[in-house]
């Protein structure tokens, strides 16, 4: 054994043995992998095999289709077969609600490169003679999906690392970690210490004591799984070519040929969580679970009905493994914050689909610095110390249940909830308010009418919520609006570096004393990696505003570019509460709670002042996020309440209404306003998606500068635009396809009705060549094409003159 690498892989599983070979790959040397028995042992050997690219996340629908496409490759490097079948399969619809969802996902597969086709409800009668598809209004076809062989690919991955130079030792248990103070880690295994410049934690079932070994928690679970293979079928045998993949979608099964017979996998309702304290050293030596079929009685009953033939045949074998699961069914990828030089790489459930993809994701991070494009959605850094283990538990075994449901994007599941509340939450839940979740904080959504409910109806299309944001809208843009804003994200920066490291770290230039600006936040390669309001308060002391559920992503940034020697960065989000108000109205009411002049002279667009509003001793911000007048309440978080109820109390002469996150996203929309991970994110850089004027060139020194430069050099290949939609009862989204004739000519990052200017919008990015205003394109909404046309300028308030009078 090695007594020194550049990077030890903890785990031999898939997922292990993919990012060794995709470190090797992109060109490490002195990569070593331990195993603490035989490759495989943990989740991989059991489990199904298939493999499949659907995914709503366009994020894991991109990485899981490049793992599709990996496995010919691997077969021929590695020299191993890894019974690869692409037998194509088949996602199928019971329902018309699911049949609009994958008319969807086919047209963002036509963004994404996906290969899928839409095919009838005989067609896959004809492709699959075993299904009842008396139910069935259609399915998504993909022919690269399949299964194989989940040992021989865990090989392939392992043998094609080996040949690039990877060491692999099995039978070797990581059992501590130390840090060096080198910056390296002191790695104690049961055959002899290893210094590895990096760790990796691929450890599967076993992450959680991995990560304990350096003090975290990493926020996923086990849960138990069952599928069940039949004995063969008599009208297999005599069939030329193999049956397909089948995914249920609504009866919430999967299905394969596993030679002549099936194999069927189901997804209870009642999850069951596994080994929730830890997972013993001693499980898994090709181990498995006692089989639970009382739980499966419903599910199987599904199964039988969709596949009548299984009433004929016997069962062979029935098998039941635990595989982990995190909170939103997403891996955990990348540098664990507050912990450098280690690596995350668990909690993938779906080790075949995924496997692929997040070794080549943590490999790119890990050699180059960053990932290639934005992978937020299955970033470690996703979650805060909010996500204990009960929490996990809960949302986890509620992840499992629902995990072929259809994700409404209106929809926030109840599993541990409410958690984290604002000191508002009863104030607003006394106005009835509808929450949604961010970052496990309770966010208002909108306000339901008083003698209704405040339930929001599930649905792709325009929700029950429709009419009460639209009062809500034309509030904020006719009298006054307050908005709950404490699930912002803020931080602190003080200190005598404050000024110098931030001038660094931000692209933009700092703003004076006083005084608030916009700016990005570029990653070396100049993608985007935040669009901060940064407001200087004194020479040495800065607030930082971005969103809230970015803190941990943010912050993990902030540490890796900031010189601590000079400057501290402090978390302020939970501290400080906040309240927004927007409208004509606002001013006025302001000046009824504070004693200061904030006339338009003395308090400008843009900047901000201390001052007590009602009792409080506040940080007032002059800024708008929704085109109005407006102004933002900062307050420590004890004070909230009362200042709330000052201003719902002075503001119902002038009309006050309380607004929710979806006016929010109308208003802005209205003004063409971008919002992060939306039309900024890692996938774009300043220069495409117009943030470049916030840009300061001149400065000589800032991260990204040498990238932006270079990009201002040439001609953006893309342009951010905003679109009006001849939509009838749902709005474009996220994803989908924008057409020029038939020329894909961009995608949709976000979509919403317009509730003042009385029109669906949408923001996206298309080919510079068709990002000319008035341009009549189209777009595919809920799997139709809808005309849309370019805008020229926002439809509210173009010269932006309400925001700054
Ligand atoms: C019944 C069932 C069916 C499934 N079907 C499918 C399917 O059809 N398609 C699909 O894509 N996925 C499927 N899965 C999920 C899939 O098995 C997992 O996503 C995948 O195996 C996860 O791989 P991994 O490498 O992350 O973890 P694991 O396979 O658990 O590997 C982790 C490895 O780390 C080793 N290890 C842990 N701690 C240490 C240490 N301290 N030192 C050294 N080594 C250590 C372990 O021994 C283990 O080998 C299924 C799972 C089950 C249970």
């Amino acid at each position: 054994m090695k007594t020194h690498v550049r990077a030890l892989v903890i785990g031999g599983g898939v997922v292990g043995c993919s990012v060794a070979y995709h470190l090797t790959k992109l060109g490490w040397s002195e990569v070593a992998l331990c195993e603490r028995k035989e490759l495989t042992a943990g989740s991989s050997w059991h489990a199904a095999g298939l493999f499949h690219a659907l995914n709503g996340d366009v994020a894991m629908s991109r990485l899981q289709a490049y793992t599709l496409r990996l496995y010919p490759e691997l077969e021929k490097l590695s020299g191993q077969s890894i019974g690869l079948h692409y037998t194509g399969g088949l996602n199928v619809a019971a329902t018309q609600e699911r049949w609009d969802l994958l008319r969807s996902d086919a047209a963002r597969h036509k963004v994404t490169g996906i290969d899928s086709e839409l095919v009838s409800p005989a067609e896959v009668a004809r492709r699959c003679p075993l299904m009842d598809v008396g139910d069935v209004h259609g399915a998504l076809y993909d022919p690269m999906e399949g299964y194989l062989d989940p040992y021989s690919a865990t090989m392939a991955y392992a043998k094609a690392a080996r040949a690039q130079g990877a060491e692999i030792y099995r039978h070797t248990r990581v059992t501590g970690l130390e840090p060096t103070g080198r910056g390296s880690w002191r790695v104690s295994t049961d055959g002899g210490a290893i210094e590895a410049e990096h760790v990796v934690n691929a450890a599967g079932l076993w992450a959680r004591e991995v990560g304990r070994m350096v003090g975290i928690h990493l926020p996923l679970v086990p849960m138990e799984h069952h599928y069940l293979i039949t004995e063969d079928l008599p009208e297999l045998k005599s069939m030329k070519t193999e049956l397909p993949l089948v995914v249920d979608l609504d009866g919430e099964m999967y299905m394969r040929p596993e030679h002549k017979g099936l194999l069927l996998g189901v997804y209870e309702n009642d999850a069951t969580p596994w080994s929730l304290n830890g997972t013993s050293w001693d499980f898994g030596d090709n181990e498995l679970l006692a089989p639970k079929l009382e739980r499966l009685t419903d599910a199987l009953e599904r199964g039988f009905r969709r596949f009548p033939a299984l009433n004929r045949i016997g069962i062979r074998k029935i098998v039941n493994g635990p595989f982990t699961f995190t909170p939103d069914g997403n891996p955990l990828v990348g540098p664990v914050p507050g912990v450098p030089n280690y690596w995350s790489a668990c909690g993938v459930m779906a080790g075949f689909a995924q496997g692929g993809g997040v070794g080549l994701t943590l490999a790119q991070w890990m050699v180059d610095g960053e990932p290639d494009g934005d992978v937020y959605g299955l970033d470690v850094a996703r979650y805060g110390a909010y996500a204990t283990p009960a929490y996990v538990a809960e949302k986890a075994a509620e992840f499992y249940a629902r995990r072929f449901r259809i994700a409404y994007p209106n929809e926030f599941w109840p599993a541990a909830r409410p958690m984290r509340t604002s000191a508002i939450y009863d104030r607003l839940a006394d106005e009835n308010a509808v929450f949604g979740v961010s970052y496990g904080l309770e966010v208002p959504l909108y306000f339901a009418p008083s003698d209704t409910p405040p339930v929001e109806q599930p649905t792709l299309r325009r929700s029950n919520a429709f009419p009460s944001v639209a009062a809500e809208c034309r509030a904020a843009r006719s009298t006054v609006a307050a908005f709950d804003a404490s699930s912002f994200g803020k931080f602190e920066v003080s200190g005598a570096g404050a000024q110098s490291a931030l001038d660094r770290l931000l692209a933009g230039r700092m703003p004076e004393i006083g005084r608030m600006r916009l700016t990005p936040m570029l990653a070396p390669s100049g993608r985007l990696m935040g669009d901060l309001t940064t407001a200087c308060v004194a020479p040495d002391r800065y607030m930082i505003i971005g969103s809230g559920y970015l803190q941990a992503w943010l912050l993990r940034w902030f540490d890796a570019h900031i010189d601590h020697g000079r400057v501290r960065i402090r978390n302020v989000t939970e501290d400080i509460g906040a309240v927004a108000r927007a409208g004509p109205r606002s001013r006025e009411l302001l000046a009824q709670l504070v004693h200061e002049d904030v006339g338009a002279e003395a308090f400008p667009f843009m900047s901000h002042r201390e001052m007590d509003v009602g009792l409080a001793p506040a940080r007032v911000l002059r800024l708008s996020f929704t085109g109005e007048l407006g102004f933002e309440i900062y307050v420590a978080a004890q004070y909230l309440r009362a200042v709330y109820v000052r201003i719902r109390n002075i503001g119902q002469s002038l009309g006050l209404v309380s607004i929710g996150n979806y006016a929010l996203n109308s208003l802005r929309l209205e003004k063409c306003f971008g919002l992060w991970s939306r039309e900024f994110s890692r996938d774009y850089t300043a220069g495409i998606c117009g943030l470049s004027r916030f840009v300061a060139y001149e400065k000589p020194d800032f991260v990204g500068r040498d990238a932006a430069l270079r990009e201002r050099e040439s001609r953006p290949t893309r342009r951010l635009v905003t679109l009006q939609v001849d939509a009838h009862d749902a709005e474009a989204s996220y994803y989908e396809p924008i057409w020029d004739g038939e020329t894909l000519a961009g995608f949709i990052t976000s979509g919403g009705y317009g509730h003042c200017c009385g029109a669906s919008l949408a923001m996206g990015y298309v080919a510079s060549s068709a990002a000319v205003p008035g341009a009549e394109l189209a777009v595919t909404v809920l799997g139709d094409r809808r005309a849309c046309r370019i805008l020229g300028e926002p439809p509210i308030d173009p010269t932006g003159s309400r925001m700054r009078t």
